[in-house]
């Protein structure tokens, strides 16, 4: 899972009459300008001076590779995004220009803050619910009339990760392995993860560049999944497909997405001492004691890295701030899940769009309290919280999983769980003393900021939804307040600790029992945009809502660099 928002709610009105010269959906507006102002510009990098020239060369293979992705993820979006790329590079005229910038921020021609509207003439008013992982015109009954038909194996590839779902000859549908969909393109990946490895000095990344390379060829991702999750090395890569977030049909499908980042060793041995704790936080949880998982495997690594290159999915729209993978269950029963903070990202967003927020959104009584500090250390708690709580679960005495029962709202609800659940262990290790009392304080204003930096995403996003749900259940259960006057909000703090608890068991509760008709009820009171709070998010709109961020090392220059 990934922390950041796909699809947003801003629309015209949010960034002012400029952007509103055609408001008929599948017009493009005249000009991009004030859409691609949205995202604020900023340079990442890091330190790569103490790499070893074998990791450095093996380095600039693993930036060229995201090129690759970029053009796998393009055709994963959608059937006709790689001519119109090629369309759009050929056209010079500054308007032309302009709509390339704009498709490479989205990874395609439809917006993702406008609820994914159309800005290139001729392209489908529609962004495909099941993007081109499904024959365009499938209905979702279809897929299920056909599922119900396969063996249990066919099954598992139909709604598998790594399959696309094609027409046969006869029109029938079939499942067709990403190794061969992507052939054209995974072949020349899995060379260039070939040569990095032979260059790299580091034992645990040539183990994943080389299994990684092996599973693009043979469509079995779970020996590159374990390398991945031992990988502990000076360059730290995520490459493949991992999130499901744009098969909006069913959530089955992997997108793929990379990210080459340099690790931060200081920060990441701060952080895993929050690990030792997490068995007990677990055994401690809100939920009925037979819930909880009394062993939760073995201590599941954390990286503090800063990003260097990204590709593919990673590239569109919102940044990604920190990841929680792989998502297959199967790795995460037998080895845990990883987690890695993009520290960088989450320092420039912190420093771009969360303060400039908190400023218009927040009681001014509260501002001194929003920190980065608190903010960072939300984020590690959600990303750990992700790995707690019910994932293989017994419904009626069948196995299953949360992911297999909850379908189209399972994101959604993972998010919520991830945030709240998040505060919830954090308020356990203040109380343990593990975190000063003093923390408090700064821990639920900053949330309550980071509330409106993601609900400007809409609440049509899984995190977006999230975040709706917890704002709303908080509100109402008087931890948080609106000022009428100032149009603000403010957090109780003595009220949030037992609010947080009760959301956190309620929610952890319904993915226990797979109980997707409860959790659906409870998405549709919660999960909507009050008009208080859109009062408050009319108040943002001439703010940035993401960063765009440029890669030196990447050799991208192109647009005008921070300020
Ligand atoms: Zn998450």
């Amino acid at each position: 899972m990934n922390h950041r928002a796909l699809l947003v709610l801003i629309t015209c009105t949010a960034i002012g009459l400029a952007g509103c010269s055609s408001p008929k959906r599948g017009i493009p507006v005249s000009t991009l300008g004030p859409k691609i102002k949205r995202f604020a510009p900023v340079v990442l990098s890091a330190d790569t001076s103490t790499l070893s020239e074998g990791n450095r060369g093996a380095l600039r293979l693993l930036v060229q590779s995201m090129k690759i992705l970029d053009r796998i993820y393009l055709r994963q979006a959608w059937s006709g995004n790689e001519e119109l790329l090629k369309r759009l590079t050929g056209d010079e005229t500054p308007e032309g220009q302009e709509r390339l910038e704009y498709f490479l921020v989205n990874m395609g021609p439809w917006s993702k803050l406008d609820r994914d509207e159309p800005f290139i003439a001729g392209v489908p008013p529609q962004k495909p619910l099941g993007a081109n992982y499904y024959p365009e015109r499938m209905k979702k009954e279809e897929f299920l009339l056909w599922l119900s038909t396969l063996p249990e194996s066919e099954q598992k590839k139909a709604t598998g990760f790594f399959f696309t779902v094609r027409t046969d000859q006869y029109g029938t549908l079939k499942a067709v392995p990403y190794s061969e969909e992507y052939r054209d393109l995974l072949t020349p990946l899995s060379k260039l993860l070939r040569n990095a490895a032979a260059l790299a000095d580091n034992p645990s990344l040539r183990a994943y560049l080389e299994k990684r390379a092996d599973a693009f060829l043979s469509n079995e991702y779970y020996d590159s999944d374990i390398a991945w999750m031992h990988l502990d090395s000076p360059i730290d890569v995520t490459i493949g497909p991992y999130e499901v977030y744009m098969d909006e049909l069913f959530n089955y499908k992997a997108a793929f997405e990379g990210f080459v980042t340099i690790r931060n060793d200081t920060e990441s041995v701060k952080l895993a001492r929050f690990s030792s704790y997490l068995q007990e936080i677990e055994d401690n949880l809100p939920i009925a004691p037979r819930y909880r998982n009394r062993t939760l495997g073995s201590m599941a690594p954390i990286r503090v890295v800063d990003e260097v290159a990204i590709g593919g999915e990673s590239r569109a729209g919102v940044q990604t701030a920190a990841f929680n993978l792989p998502n297959d269950e199967r790795v995460i029963r037998e080895t845990g899940s990883k987690r890695v903070m993009l520290r960088n990202v989450q320092e420039a967003k912190f420093r771009k769009i969360l303060l400039p927020i908190a400023g218009l959104a927040v009681d001014p009584f509260q501002h001194s309290s929003i920190k980065f500090e608190p903010f960072f250390t939300h984020i590690l708690a959600h990303e750990l919280v992700h790995g707690l709580g019910p994932h293989t679960i017994n419904v009626r005495g069948r196995a299953t999983t949360v992911r297999q029962e909850m379908k189209e709202i399972g994101s959604a609800l993972e998010e919520a769980k991830a945030d709240v659940g998040g505060l919830f262990a954090l308020q356990y290790l203040i109380d343990k003393g593990v975190l000063p009392k003093t923390f408090e304080e700064l821990l639920y204003p900053t949330f309550l900021a980071g509330i409106f930096r993601t609900l400007r995403f809409g609440s049509e996003d899984a995190h977006g939804q999230g975040m709706a749900l917890q704002c709303n259940y908080l509100w109402d259960e008087g931890a948080v307040q609106y000022n009428e006057t100032l149009g603000t909000f403010s957090v109780i703090i003595p009220k949030m600790k037992e609010a947080v608890k009760k959301l956190t068991g309620e929610i952890m509760t319904l993915q226990a029992e797979g109980n997707y008709q409860k959790a659906k009820d409870l998405l549709g009171r919660y999960a909507l945009v009050r008009p208080q709070m859109q009062r408050t998010l009319d108040k943002l709109s001439a703010l940035p809502v993401d960063i765009h961020p440029q890669f030196p090392l990447a050799g991208e220059t192109d647009r005008s660099s921070e300020e």
